[in-house]
């Protein structure tokens, strides 16, 4: 009884001698504006865990998701952040998709002057959706759209359906950087992002997103660290889609989705993937709706 108490009162002591950030993971900051390494004029804004591309020209800046959804306070930091940088005015403000966890919150651009530009489906989607929270897009494109400002090209272009049926990726084709959104991740298992899918035709706009001329991806959600994405992650993200796609399938016409199916998935290539756990059960049940259903 003696030893114990006395083992006790050294790990009390041990505990309370360790600074602070030992004893919890330090919270990083709720935003962060960086500038993307070996460009001018590319930068990243980080509101929690999602993020958006701004670039910066002499002739104004092309700002792309609000994202002003956990915090709604977020787009009016980012547009502080932008004017820390530069009082070129805001021209265009591009949305990747339609979903509000990353286009939600606007107004301050909108009241700046900026034209609001997405995929025509992104408009259908909001103007059906009409949140309060959203500005629905000014200008809308199907396939392509260029938009060339103070010397920087930015190429929007819809690559078919995938994590939804309005996103598209913006390319900058001098910088070779890609901004593209819950598509495509650096590193990390897709998870909610299946809700809204198009498994099979994903898979497709994978490969066209692979084909297409970039050696940088910037995600929507940061990857590990923070960094960065290339044509490596994406061939991951692909396979990882493609090997659960397959293993669905069987479970599905051996008559186990729902339940079964979701209990016997294993993914287990994939088991080290930041965000497995958490992930599993929505890409699970995203293909028994798929193969168990065909939906
Ligand atoms: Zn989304």
């Amino acid at each position: 009884m003696q030893r114990l108490f006395a083992a006790v009162l050294v790990g009390a002591a041990v505990f309370a001698g360790l600074p602070a950030q030992a004893q919890a993971p330090a919270q990083p900051p709720p935003f962060a504006t960086t500038k993307v390494e070996g460009t001018d004029n590319v930068y990243i804004f980080r509101a929690l865990g999602a993020q958006a591309m701004f670039v910066v020209t002499p002739e104004g800046v092309i700002a792309t998701d609000p994202i002003s959804y956990s915090r709604r306070d977020a787009s009016t930091v980012y547009l502080q952040e932008i004017r820390k940088v530069t009082n070129a005015p805001v021209k265009y403000v591009v949305y990747s998709h339609h979903h509000y966890d990353h286009i939600a919150g606007g107004k301050p651009f909108k009241d700046a002057g900026a034209i609001f530009v997405s995929h025509q489906r992104a408009k259908e989607r909001l103007q059906a959706l009409d949140d309060p929270h959203t500005v629905i897009p000014d200008q809308t494109f199907k396939s392509l759209r260029t938009i060339t400002l103070g010397g920087t090209t930015l190429e929007l272009r819809y690559l078919g359906l995938n994590h939804s049926d309005s996103t598209i990726v913006m390319r900058l084709p001098k910088e070779k950087i890609v901004f593209a959104v819950d598509f495509i991740s650096a590193g990390t298992m897709p998870g909610r992002g299946m809700i809204d899918s198009y498994p099979i035709e994903w898979e497709d706009s994978l490969k066209r997103l692979l084909a297409m001329d970039w050696d940088r991806l910037i995600p929507g959600h940061p990857g590990p660290g923070g960094r960065l994405g290339t044509k490596k992650d994406v061939q991951d993200y692909l396979a990882l889609l493609q090997d659960a796609s397959a293993e669905v399938k069987t479970l599905a016409r051996e008559g186990k989705c729902w339940d079964t199916a979701e209990k016997e998935m294993k993914l287990e290539k994939w088991k080290s993937f930041p965000g497995f756990e958490a992930g599993l059960p929505f890409v699970a049940r995203r293909y028994c709706g798929l193969w168990g259903r065909g939906t």
